[in-house]
């Protein structure tokens, strides 16, 4: 009965979270520059009856949208992502998180009023480079959130992710110029210093432990052939299973980077580019509600958990509330994720089909909570 309420609810949302992904695959817009489809959702959710804080936590493209049924209860909160890549578009498909969010929040508006409490959307910006849910996880968004829900393209379905906690640090090497063949005893060549690091950190790949990740870029290392470098840059992406361990790592890198530089005779600098990402840490009682719940919305293949693979700023979320991060098909053949074919692949049938249901498993999961029934603290207790 409420699965059939949920499915005709999501049915009739359907044309139009459809119209909104397709064009935003038609605009796409970079981390923290969403201003077109912020603009979007703020109207739409003002006109749908909620409540939104806009430029949420002063992030110009962040929001928090409330419904509120008037009536004590539960608050569920759903998660919309809307970044997209440089280049490549809607390559990781954040235009179908966005109106799974949007659609979630909408269908589960239907339902409130009946069970009481409230549901929340978030307007997450910039999660390819520069996640807002790391300041909403640090700043007490989540404080009067009871479960927090979203879901990601891809080509399984799993109830749920693992991914890597991590950290992103940048050396600058600063050295000295001068003719690198008429005087080059006099000259401090930065790009030695970068170029150690690298050599230096490669020595310490074999001694790392087995699920460590660390991977570089030299963004500048001189001018022209000529002329002994005397500035040069290179950024890092450090992760691992757990903080701890991307902690240890973060402390050899740096100390390859000290010796490099040590032995260029160059002055060093750090700075951390972007927002460090927690792991994700999968809540397998809410999974198992949201795995159960798929499978009766038609989802069969589902999969309980995925591997631990990249690194998502909903794992902030996880270590502050327990979190549904899913993953949904949206091609019946293998397409790999920031890719033309990937954003391609957000703007087929076979997409939109598995998005209906996933949206309804979401609604259906946030209802589970919001009506009671559900043990809240055993899950808030479950790791
Ligand atoms: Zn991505
Ligand atoms: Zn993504």
């Amino acid at each position: 009965m409420i699965n059939k309420l949920i499915k005709d609810k999501v049915q009739t949302l359907m044309p139009e979270l459809k119209e909104i992904s397709n064009w935003m695959y038609d605009h796409p817009e970079l981390g923290d520059e969403e201003y077109q489809i912020y603009d979007k959702l703020v109207h739409r959710l003002i006109a749908e009856g909620f409540d939104v804080e806009e430029q949420y936590l002063d992030i110009p493209t962040c929001f928090r949208a409330t419904y509120d049924s008037g009536k004590p209860g539960r608050t569920v909160a759903y998660m919309s992502e809307y970044d997209a890549l440089p280049a490549i578009g809607h390559g990781c498909g954040h235009n179908l998180i966005c109106v799974a969010g949007l659609g979630s929040a909408f269908a589960t508006k239907e339902l409130i009023d009946k069970v009481g409490g409230k549901v929340v959307l978030l307007g997450t910006p910039a999660e390819e480079n520069n996640g807002a849910k790391v300041d909403m996880a640090e700043k007490g968004t989540f404080d009067d959130i009871d479960v927090a829900i979203m879901t990601h393209p891809g080509d399984q379905n799993y109830a749920t992710v693992g991914s890597l906690a991590m950290l992103a640090i940048e050396f600058t090497f600063i050295g000295k110029t001068a003719h690198a063949a008429a005087c080059p005893e006099k000259g401090i060549n930065a790009l030695d210093a970068v170029i150690n690091t690298f050599n230096n950190l490669n020595a310490f790949r074999e001694h790392m432990p087995s699920d460590a990740r660390v991977h570089g870029i030299i963004t500048e290392g001189g001018v022209a052939a000529n002329v002994v470098p005397e500035r040069a840059v290179a950024r890092f992406y450090v992760r691992a299973n757990e903080k701890e361990t991307v902690e240890y790592l973060k402390t050899r890198l740096i100390n390859c980077a000290k010796g490099a530089s040590l032995g260029a005779g160059t002055e060093m600098s750090i700075c951390y580019y972007e927002k460090p990402y927690d792991n994700f840490r999968s809540n397998m009682q809410l999974s198992n509600i949201y795995f159960n719940n798929a499978k009766c919305f038609g989802i069969d293949d589902i999969k309980l958990e995925r591997e631990r693979a990249g690194s998502l700023d909903a794992g902030n979320v996880s270590h502050v509330v327990p979190t549904i991060h899913s993953i949904f098909k949206i091609s019946e053949a293998e397409v790999v994720s920031h890719t033309r074919e990937f954003a391609s692949a957000t703007q087929t049938e076979f997409a939109f089909e598995n998005l209906e249901r996933t949206i309804c498993t979401m609604v259906k999961t946030g209802y589970d909570i919001l009506e009671s029934e559900v043990n809240l603290e055993q899950i808030k207790d479950c790791k």
